[in-house]
């Protein structure tokens, strides 16, 4: 439907806007522990110190790119699944997934079943997904104490302690210029991405008649 191609919602919060993404997970060089990274925010598995993100299992300082290599393998891990384009039945009860492109369009092929094939990773949700990324690295949205939260406060995971508005406002100054590193590997596929999504989303008017 068109609600699905609908411009970038500003006035939805970034934790309804990206309540399906998934979570940036680091992993540790050191101790190999794996973790989600959701920005200048309170874990029990690392701590945003005045030059960069600090593992607290073993203490080990991620350096800058050790941090950008594994965003830039997820967000490539995020694009190939995208291209993958696995097809995924509309109707619940069949439930079909396939990667055959059907000669009959987009009719699903399991007998007697009605349903319609659609994208299970769609150019909106790829986009989606890279939004969220660039996200944890804005500092404005850090600052603002606006980002998706990690946990929900009844996860055993849930933060023991909490970081002070303060304390965030002085991480984020510090970290500048590492998050404007971060930030640049999500741009550089977000910009690609950006323009197909526009191009779909003007397909789609033009089709309306809009
Ligand atoms: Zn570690
Ligand atoms: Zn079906």
């Amino acid at each position: 439907s068109i609600e699905t191609f609908q411009p970038l919602e500003s006035s939805i919060s970034d934790t309804e806007r990206f309540k399906d993404t998934s979570s940036f997970i680091l992993q540790c060089p050191s101790c190999h522990e794996k973790f989600p990274f959701g920005g200048i925010v309170a874990s029990n598995h690392y701590m945003m110190s005045y030059n960069g993100v600090k593992c607290t299992h073993c203490e080990h300082m991620f350096t800058p790119l050790q941090i950008s290599c594994q965003l830039e393998r997820t967000i490539r891990s995020h694009i190939s699944l995208y291209y993958a384009a696995w097809l995924v039945c509309d109707d619940s009860t069949c439930g079909n997934i396939t990667r055959q492109i059907s000669v009959f369009g987009k009719r699903c092929l399991n007998e007697n079943c009605t349903g319609v094939m659609r994208y299970r990773y769609t150019d909106k949700q790829l986009y989606n997904q890279l939004l969220y990324f660039a996200s944890l690295f804005d500092i404005g949205r850090n600052k603002k104490e606006e980002l998706k939260p990690l946990y929900h406060p009844d996860d055993p995971d849930f933060p023991r302690t909490k970081l002070s508005s303060s304390q965030i406002q002085a991480l984020s100054e510090q970290n500048r210029a590492l998050f404007e590193t971060l930030d640049s590997v999500v741009q550089k596929y977000l910009s690609d991405c950006g323009r197909r999504y526009v191009d779909m989303g003007g397909i789609f008017q033009f089709m309306l008649g809009n």
